[in-house]
């Protein structure tokens, strides 16, 4: 899997599975149960391929359109559906539930040992974890042609606007500069009398 990671939290990048996510000619990487568990490893949600049955591959896309739901409600300032985050909790209550507490570094943390949920749960966690912060405030939408990509803006005075200044941000500075020495090129010259 060659998924660019740009969300800056593991809920957005599993939203950001769909690329674009806005625009035309989407590709969508979670394309079968095998392609969920390659994402897991892929972003280190887990450190080796579980297995995803039938019913676990449509509870991942079940939570992936919950979690666009409620963040695309939020990039656009409004409150997301409290059904929305409702199915978020009772996703979160289906992963907990095959949950082991994990020690680790003096700390505790509940992981899923095997299944859909040992992907799903630490998506849920995070996006539990960014609901209730004021990180919340900086989540963003790319507005690059043919992304709409979602990421946390981390940056200290909050200006990033692009999912990447290195392919969105780009393309939109060539496309203005080219259109700005078009306009240049199509201007009447001045005629020397
Ligand atoms: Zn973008």
């Amino acid at each position: 899997m060659r998924l660019n990671l740009r969300g800056g939290a593991l809920c957005l990048d599993f939203v950001n599975t769909v690329d674009p996510r806005v625009g035309s000619n989407a590709v969508d990487h979670l394309s079968s149960p095998a392609a969920v568990a390659e994402w897991g490893v892929h972003v280190g949600a887990v450190d080796r391929l579980v297995r995803v049955d039938a019913v676990g591959y449509r509870r991942a896309l079940a939570l992936r359109r919950t979690l666009d739901l409620i963040f695309a409600a939020v990039t656009e300032g409004r409150p997301p559906a409290e059904r929305a985050l409702l199915a978020l909790r009772d996703a979160h209550v289906q992963s907990l539930r095959r949950a082991r507490p994990l020690a680790g570094g003096g700390v505790y943390r509940w992981a899923a040992p095997s299944g859909v949920d040992a992907v799903l749960l630490p998506v849920i966690q995070s996006a539990l974890e960014l609901l209730g912060s004021p990180a919340l405030a900086h989540v963003k939408q790319c507005p690059g042609d043919d992304c709409g990509w979602l990421f946390l803006d981390t940056t200290k005075n909050t200006s990033r606007r692009w999912c990447s200044m290195a392919s969105c941000g780009a393309k939109v500075k060539m496309r203005r500069y080219r259109s700005r020495r078009e306009r240049i090129r199509r201007a009447p010259r001045p005629r020397v009398t």
